[in-house]
């Protein structure tokens, strides 16, 4: 049977180029794939999937309210589909990710989605909760602090290089992520001391 996958993962540990890998690698040998990206902060009907090292695909979009599992169960009935791949899956509803469960379960094509875990402050995205309860595989793609040790958390720096410690879940524009351990995000938004006077409070 069919899975569904879930890679998550802080800003910046490459889970686009995975997903455009992975897809090559099925193409490569003939077989069809459908490429989804999250069309919430993007305009007309395609998007582009692009990786930070040039490679860019391009992809359906999926906003709320579409229904994923009849898009894909239509392009199946005339081309068979080998794989469907979601980048961005932080962004898809509940309701999206069980259709995508759908797809695995009753069309028998296994549903590769990528995306982030948590926000800025935080807290798990709608799509990334919704995975991370029902699929069948979790896989993290692990990235690192400043500090060696593995990155969880994402801190937004805002166009003036600082932190932000409160706003919209998502900010359009030229705001910069960077992905931190969690002892480093903690002191980074406010919510702990510095590692270095730990033990002299
Ligand atoms: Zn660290």
């Amino acid at each position: 049977m069919a899975k569904l996958y879930f890679h998550y993962a802080t800003m910046n540990a490459g889970k686009t180029t995975m997903l455009l890998q992975a897809s090559y690698n099925y193409r490569e040998r003939g077989m069809t794939t459908m490429l989804f990206v999250a069309g919430h902060y993007r305009k007309g009907d395609t998007g582009l999937i692009s990786s930070r090292i040039g490679l860019e695909t391009e992809a359906e979009m999926f906003r709320d309210g579409d229904d994923l599992f009849a898009r894909v169960a239509e392009h199946h009935d005339h081309t068979t589909v080998h794989c469907v791949f979601v980048d961005e899956a932080q962004f898809l509803e509940e309701e999206q990710a069980w259709q995508l469960a759908r797809i695995a379960d009753r069309l028998d094509i296994p549903v590769m989605c990528y995306g982030l875990r948590t926000d800025f402050q935080g807290k798990l995205f709608s799509g990334s909760r919704a995975l991370l309860a029902i699929s069948d595989e979790l896989r993290e793609v692990r990235t690192i602090c400043r500090c060696g040790r593995k990155a969880t958390m994402v801190v937004r720096l805002g166009a003036d290089g600082k932190v932000a410690r409160q706003g919209e879940q998502v900010a359009i524009g030229k705001d910069v992520y960077v992905s931190l351990c969690r002892r480093h995000w903690e002191e980074e938004m406010g919510l702990a001391l510095p590692d270095d006077f730990i033990g002299f409070t």
